[in-house]
């Protein structure tokens, strides 16, 4: 079952002063954490310790225990072939790295660690927020990505009620702490994607299929948009400009397409969510160099995906579910 994806939806908020549930617009978040706006019933505001967080949507279906695993989840990744079934993580590394971490023993140790974490799904939403976040940082820079549909196992055993973010406190999740013996999946509350969305925490053996698409798809975008911003960039000149001015000399020289590039990339993002103009204008940033007809269907393709998901799940049903 398909939930409603719906990146601008009304969030619940529950205040740990005065015990008030707020149903707000994500502009209001936006002036709260600006501190701007206080809980209507206490006046605490963003700085204060029990000031009002995101919560739950007590309507969420997935708050269902029988529902878990009827709804469609999600994840983004630059793996083809997530979650890799006999994943080395000790592969990858070399031998240096091998020496400098002190030998096989610590290797292999680390190795565990690595395979006992937890595997994370979400929301539509979530995976989408995820993959923005993740393409701002260098080392993801100009990758791949993948968006997975996560069928679960009908059968599978759901942690009673949800967990607060637990990568909130420690970044990764080891499995067998939030997934004690006998239970195959733990329900948390997100903050930091999809805000007050529930993701899963979960070991690939409650997974029964993915269907997989890469994104974004590389004929979705908006063809007069891309045509425009094409012609536009073109006629720019690729040769960096030296800044000029007072603080000339700690800024380095951009190109006139750069420039614009990079006020295409957010505009496109003022059309977004409040919450994810920041990302989105980073994640299509236009490099320096980059070649224009290339960035503009990326950049358009991002935005369609949070703009009208629709020909994204339809790619997704046009493709078989590969068992885990
Ligand atoms: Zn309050």
């Amino acid at each position: 079952m398909e939930r409603l994806i719906d990146f601008s939806r009304d969030r619940q908020m529950l205040c740990g002063g005065c015990g008030r549930r707020l149903v707000v617009h994500l502009d209001w978040i936006d002036r709260w954490e600006q501190g701007r706006e206080k809980c209507p019933g206490c006046g605490l505001t963003c700085e204060q310790e029990d000031a009002p967080r995101v919560t739950v949507d007590p309507d969420d279906p997935a708050l269902d225990d029988d529902r878990v695993a009827t709804v469609s989840w999600y994840h983004t990744s630059t793996q083809p072939d997530w979650p890799t079934r006999d994943f080395d993580p000790a592969a990858v590394f070399t031998p240096e790295t091998r020496m400098m971490m002190g030998g096989d023993e610590p290797v292999a140790a680390c190795a565990a660690r690595q395979r006992a974490k937890a595997l994370h799904i979400g929301t539509y939403e979530a995976a989408v927020h995820n993959m923005l976040r993740r393409m701002r940082d260098q080392a993801d820079w100009g990758n791949q990505f993948y968006l997975y549909r996560v069928h679960l196992n009908p059968s599978v055993v759901v942690r009673e009620g949800w967990l607060i973010d637990p990568s909130d406190f420690v970044g990764d999740v080891v499995l067998d702490e939030v997934c004690p013996q006998g239970v195959d999946v733990a329900r948390y509350l997100n903050y930091h994607e999809d805000p007050g969305g529930l993701s899963l925490a979960l070991g690939r053996e409650a997974i029964a299929g993915v269907q997989q698409v890469p994104v974004p798809l590389p004929d979705a975008w908006d063809a007069d948009w891309v045509r425009e911003a094409i012609a536009a960039l073109e006629t720019a000149s690729d040769a960096p400009v030296p800044a000029t001015g007072k603080l000339a000399r700690f800024m380095r020289p951009a190109s006139p397409r750069a420039v614009l590039g990079r006020e295409l990339a957010a505009a496109l993002a003022g059309r977004l969510p409040v919450n994810l103009h920041d990302q989105f204008a980073s994640a299509a940033a236009f490099a320096e160099g980059e070649d224009p007809e290339q960035w503009a269907r990326q950049a358009s393709g991002l935005f369609d995906l949070i703009d009208d998901p629709t020909r994204v799940l339809a790619a997704l049903d046009q493709q078989d579910s590969r068992g885990v």
